[in-house]
């Protein structure tokens, strides 16, 4: 069943040499025009802001991107048509969405526009019930604000992803889900919960920055200067494409290919209209050579003091290998770590990483220590002459109920992880629990471990961050104290359900 619009699917190729704004803006007012599209009632943008400062500049869509947007879509209003204009997301690894935006370059970018913003983690969480063949669950949940637009605009960043290949449209929907809910299903299952989030909303614009695009990694690309502007109104054609401008086939990259076949949109050349002033070749000469990486866990560190070793997945796993899980959190941990201190690999001690359910051997040393990673890790051995019996604490998808999600304080984490490394000095063994194992209590641990600036504790932010974060749990307790039941009106033209009330709750911890 075709769930796109009724409509050609359209992919622009445009040439952006800079960040521009009145570029950017004329660029994407074009577009619109060309697709007959104008912005109406709650108008909402949704950027690619995983992590943003001096160290990841180039993980982030720029905020001149979203500025030109904003005003392009201010330029396509027609009397007042645009009830509201806002920009919403929800960052990455624990930081507060509000201290992204600012760290981000955004604040001025409200200022000028008046647009407002949008902490995804700060607003009501509704329902959204699935129906459709193959999904994970029977219902999801999203911020108000994404289940409420009646005109969805998607903002990506250009990037390779370790986990999932590419993140260009549809991939950035991660963000369109706060952490407690976005960490359900995070795992061998992450491309098929991508799928999942298209039946939530469907955008009428795609507008990608790939003017300085990321090549090799998520959150700490390498900066590839492509000077293009990808926009499109359907993001399985926009997705398609720019798989193309890399040399990749796009039904290689499982949620492209599973959107498709949930009839999205299209990914064949011959159904797919391509416009705009850069021609396919020329875009692909530009992107020759652009590095993404599946990089297995085992692979990826080889040649440093840590050897992981990957079992196999839980019973009942999509795939044999955890992509989107723990696997994937430990290279970005580490890819963090190493812009904080460029001799992190040196600094850290020889280390083992106990992936899935491993039956071989640890060659452990003398003063060595094994970390057992994440609910579904399984081993039996001897560790410096200690039976070590790790049992999988992993609990069937089909168990989790999203209602009962609850938000975990970093505090509470940050004390939990300093009880862990009381025990790793103890003893040479410990297992961190968390499916996935969160990206911050790696982070902790692993900087207490080699000596490394801990980036939590970074003078150069930690004022910013602690503000940030207790700013943003004093606006959820406000928040939950109106407690206003509401209305949202549905279903959508792309079928999703009805949303109702979030029930699920905040926690301790
Ligand atoms: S515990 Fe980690 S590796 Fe295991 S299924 Fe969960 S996310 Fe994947």
């Amino acid at each position: 069943m075709a769930r796109h619009p009724a409509r050609d699917a359209r992919v622009f190729l445009f040439h952006a040499g800079a960040y521009d704004v009145e570029r950017i803006r004329s660029i994407v007012r074009a577009a619109m025009e060309t697709l007959d599209l104008r912005p109406h009632g709650r108008t909402l943008v949704k950027p690619n802001l995983v992590a943003a400062g001096e160290l990841f500049r180039h993980a982030h869509t720029r905020p001149e991107l979203v500025e030109g947007v904003l005003r392009a879509l201010q330029d396509r209003d027609r009397d007042g048509a645009m009830t509201e204009l806002a920009v919403g997301e929800r960052s990455g690894i624990t930081v507060p969405t509000r201290y992204v935006y600012e760290e981000a370059g955004f604040d001025g970018v409200f200022a000028r526009t008046g647009a407002t913003r949008i902490c995804f983690e700060e607003v009501p969480q509704v329902e959204v019930p699935l129906t459709h063949e193959g999904r994970l669950r029977d219902y999801l949940f999203t911020p108000e604000p994404v289940a409420k637009a009646d005109f969805f605009v998607n903002c990506p960043k250009f990037k390779a992803h370790p986990w999932t290949t590419v993140t260009f449209s549809m991939k950035n929907y991660i963000g369109i889900q706060d952490d407690r809910h976005r960490l359900i299903d995070h795992d061998h299952a992450l491309n098929r919960k991508v799928r999942d989030l298209q039946f939530v909303v469907q955008p009428q614009l795609v507008v990608i920055d790939a003017i300085i695009a990321g090549e090799g990694r998520m959150l700490t690309p390498i900066p590839r200067n492509m000077n293009l502007v990808v926009v499109g109104n359907n993001q399985v054609a926009v997705d398609a494409v720019c798989c193309r401008i890399i040399g990749l086939d796009p039904l290689l990259v499982e949620h492209i290919r599973l959107a498709y076949e949930s009839g999205f949109g299209p990914v064949e050349a011959s159904r797919i209209r391509l416009e705009g002033d850069v021609s396919l070749e020329e875009a692909q000469a530009r992107a020759k050579g652009f590095q993404v990486g599946l990089v297995k866990i085992d692979a990826y560190f080889e040649g440093t003091n840590i050897r992981a070793y990957s079992g196999s997945a839980p019973a009942g796993a999509t795939e044999d290998y955890c992509w989107g899980g723990c696997p994937g959190v430990m290279e970005e941990v580490i890819e963090v770590l190493r812009l904080y201190d460029e001799h992190c690999d040196k600094k850290l001690p020889k280390l083992h990483l106990v992936f899935g359910r491993y039956e071989g051997q640890l060659d452990v040393g003398y003063g060595e220590k094994v970390v057992f990673m994440g609910d579904c890790c399984e081993w039996k051995g001897k560790i410096g002459g200690e039976l070590v019996h790790i049992t999988s604490a992993y609990k069937d998808r089909s168990t989790l109920d999203p209602h009962e999600a609850v938000h975990k304080d970093i505090y509470v984490r940050m004390a939990k992880m300093a009880a862990k490394l009381r025990d790793l000095k103890r003893r040479p063994w410990v297992r961190l629990e968390g499916c996935p194992v969160s990206i911050g209590e790696l982070v902790l641990m692993l900087a207490e471990l080699g000596g490394i600036q801990n980036p939590y504790f970074d003078t150069r932010q930690i004022v910013g961050f602690n503000r940030a974060y207790l700013a943003w749990r004093a606006a959820t307790v406000a928040q939950r104290a109106l407690g206003k039941p509401y209305q949202v009106k549905g279903p959508t033209e792309h079928g999703a359900a009805r949303p109702v009330l979030d029930t699920s709750r905040e926690g301790g911890e």
